[in-house]
């Protein structure tokens, strides 16, 4: 396992403060299951009341609170509308297909984003030669789009619009709180017109583990058993929840001295030759850029890098992915962007390009 001055693969690398640790050990704690952990309990209904919500379910992944998302609005047969770079859409194994047996339509958005021209003239109808249109999946901060974030009038329009066709509509809020600090909107005016939405705490918030999905009384009930069916019902989970709601408490306002190192590291990088990146775009946690195909490929890039001491991976032929979160600082965003140009004096052509080729991902 290589080991990192810097590690900004994945803002999953965060781990859990002192402070955070301590909020776990003193969770009261009891049986989730059968809905008697009082910790898991006041975390669902806080979440339910700050997005608007009747109610909320803990989960141990966001792939999970998607997939049971998926699986509380759409029948087998039904068909789902993704962005083609979403989570849902490309990386979730297939869950939606395994488990729901609901079919995934692909839609080409702008940077991870959808809006109401992408979308019209996409939903099949009930007929018995289609997959009816039931869900409309977005996400927020788009992931693969850059960590861009929906503005307000926009996440109305494009999901009010999937309402008044009739449609369920999910969202992937894996970072949807370093949406809620770019754009400063409520989470529960922001989803005015969603019906399910799914959170993660172990991204920049920096849990250890944990989701939830937020929806209404009936909806959040068939997660519930969704959430069985896959195995991810627990017992004495208090102990994460605690962490979850310690996160919310103290660590959403911080999330904006990350967007802060995102941009910082962007506009270091953004000088180096064949280095390209428009750091205008670098709007949240996530700075992604290229490498002029003369150089190398991006995995070449990543694996020189790794040598240096800084975890960057590759997420394309010739892309990349830096993100930023709890733990990492101004100085290591530095640091980082000061081995990235070190990398790009050296000739990379020898380094390897993927076990599966260079196309692998993206
Ligand atoms: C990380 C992530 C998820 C959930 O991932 P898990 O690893 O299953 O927790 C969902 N959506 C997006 C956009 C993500 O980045």
């Amino acid at each position: 396992m290589p080991s990192f001055k810097v590690d900004l693969r994945s803002d999953t690398k965060s781990l859990p403060t002192p402070a955070m640790k301590q909020a776990m050990v003193e969770a009261e704690l009891g049986d989730d299951m059968t809905g008697d952990d009082p910790t898991v309990n006041k975390l669902e209904a806080f979440v339910a009341e700050m997005f608007g919500k009747e109610a909320a379910v803990f989960a141990c992944s966001g792939t999970q609170s998607n997939q049971m998302g998926v699986w509380t609005h759409a029948n087998r047969g039904d068909e789902m509308l993704v962005e083609e770079k979403s989570h849902i859409g490309s990386w979730e194994a297939g869950a939606q297909a395994i488990i729901s047996s609901v079919s995934t339509r692909f839609i080409t958005g702008d940077q991870g984003r959808l809006d109401v021209p992408h979308l019209q003239g996409m939903l099949r109808a009930d007929d018995q030669h289609m997959t009816p249109t039931r869900l409309l999946c977005v996400e927020n901060t788009a992931n693969a789009g850059g960590g861009i974030s929906y503005t307000l009038e926009h996440l109305h329009r494009v999901t009010k619009w999937g309402k008044d066709q009739g449609l369920k509509v999910h969202m992937d809020g894996a970072r949807f709180f370093n949406a809620v600090v770019s754009q400063g909107y409520q989470p529960a005016e922001a989803c005015k017109y969603i019906d399910t939405i799914s959170l993660c705490f172990s991204k920049g918030l920096g849990c250890p583990m944990g989701s939830i999905l937020v929806g209404s009384h009936e909806e959040i009930r068939k997660a519930r058993r969704a959430r069985k069916i896959m195995g991810g019902a627990l017992r004495q989970s208090g102990m994460m929840a605690a962490a979850a709601h310690y996160a919310l408490d103290h660590h959403v306002e911080r999330l904006k001295e990350d967007h802060d190192n995102a941009r910082l590291f962007a506009d270091e990088i953004s000088q180096i030759p064949g280095i390209k990146i428009d750091p205008t775009n670098v709007e949240t946690n996530l700075a992604f850029f290229e490498i002029d195909p003369d150089r190398g490929y991006a995995t070449q890039l990543s694996a020189k890098l790794t040598k240096l001491g800084i975890g960057i991976g590759a997420m394309g032929s010739y892309r990349l992915r830096a993100c930023f979160y709890i733990g990492i600082t101004a100085d290591d965003a530095l640091l980082a962007a000061r081995q990235v140009a070190a990398a790009m004096e050296t000739d990379l052509s020898g380094l390897p390009v993927a076990a599966n080729g260079p196309y692998a991902r993206g």
